[in-house]
């Protein structure tokens, strides 16, 4: 694996250019009005390492609404909450179908395949708003203690566009209360879930803030815990099958890295033992994956020889 990072503000400067003189396809996601609104054409690139390195181009400072990316902070403070327990809740399988979809549950008697779909990430929200006093007040805090950065924020635009337009999310929350696997009020998970997806950061802040995973559970600059090195090779392992929805298989493919997309457009991608790749571009694919974001992970990827496979 390539630890010299001298050449990379160029390599990065030169993948953001071959992007934007390609004519690419991909939607900004308009179910969430709110984003609607955002600029299709922003792009911004971060990569920040286990040894303190952070490089970023083009937007890599201009913050962004994480929406699913936040599934991963939230599984992790889960994990650390009830331990096994989540597990008797939600499973670890692909589930093969989009990430907002309703079907499969009813068929599963409510127990979501994953933490990263829909389904899961509602679950886990319902682990969070229970097991804490002021969940969105302690997730909001995580964030910014993992970024040390306090001015990381929650978009109340956003969120109140999310609120709005939260049906699907309310049916599936209701379908798992149905089934005895919602212990909160749904209005609270609601809640809780869209002020996690609404909160805004960076391609530099969410690079930073996930390093914990690229190194063991570690964060490496404060060299604090964040979680067991047992559930960062979990949560690795579950963003590797599952963290791409229904594209995961041909990101594992052709990439090889755990990864996590949010419809806000952002995309990050760990480097076990090396570091963290954050992307955003706002137009996204069917999958709701972030098209151009997709593309720069996996050209630095392959450039630097990067895949967990190898
Ligand atoms: N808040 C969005 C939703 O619930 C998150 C989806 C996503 O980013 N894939 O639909």
């Amino acid at each position: 694996m390539i630890k010299d990072i001298s050449n990379l503000p160029a390599k990065l400067e030169a993948l953001l250019t071959a992007q934007k003189n390609k004519n690419s396809e991909g939607k900004v996601a308009d179910y969430i009005p709110a984003l609607a609104k955002v600029d299709p054409n922003h792009m911004g690139i971060s990569v920040a390492t286990i040894n303190g390195n952070v490089i970023g181009a083009g937007d890599s400072q201009v913050p962004f609404s994480i929406q699913s990316i936040s599934k991963v902070f939230g599984l992790v403070m889960a994990m650390n909450r009830i331990g096994d327990d989540l597990w008797q809740r939600v499973n670890m399988e692909p589930s093969g179908q989009p990430f907002n979809s309703i079907i499969q549950l009813e068929w599963e008697k409510g127990i979501p395949r994953n933490p990263v779909i829909n389904a899961g990430a509602l679950l886990v929200a319902d682990v969070l708003t229970s097991n804490y006093s002021a969940s969105k007040l302690a997730f909001l805090s995580f964030m910014r203690t993992l970024a040390s950065d306090d001015n990381i924020f929650i978009d109340k635009k956003v969120y109140q566009s999310e609120l709005t337009h939260g049906s699907r999310n309310a049916a599936l929350a209701y379908l798992m209360k149905s089934f005895d696997n919602i212990q909160s009020d749904i209005p609270e998970v609601l809640s809780h879930y869209f002020t996690q997806c609404s909160i805004a950061m960076s391609c530099q802040q969410l690079a930073k803030s996930l390093l914990f995973l690229a190194n063991k559970g570690l964060d490496p600059i404060s060299q604090k815990s964040i979680c067991s090195a047992r559930d960062a090779h979990r949560v690795n392992a579950i963003l590797s099958t599952s963290g791409m929805y229904d594209q995961s298989g041909e990101f594992a493919f052709s990439v090889g890295l755990p990864a996590k997309s949010g419809v806000g457009g952002g995309v990050v991608a760990i480097v076990p033992g090396y570091g963290v790749i954050c992307t955003w571009s706002p137009p996204l694919n069917t999958f709701g994956n972030s098209v151009i974001g997709t593309n720069l992970v996996s050209g630095l990827a392959e450039e630097l020889g990067l895949s967990i496979y190898h």
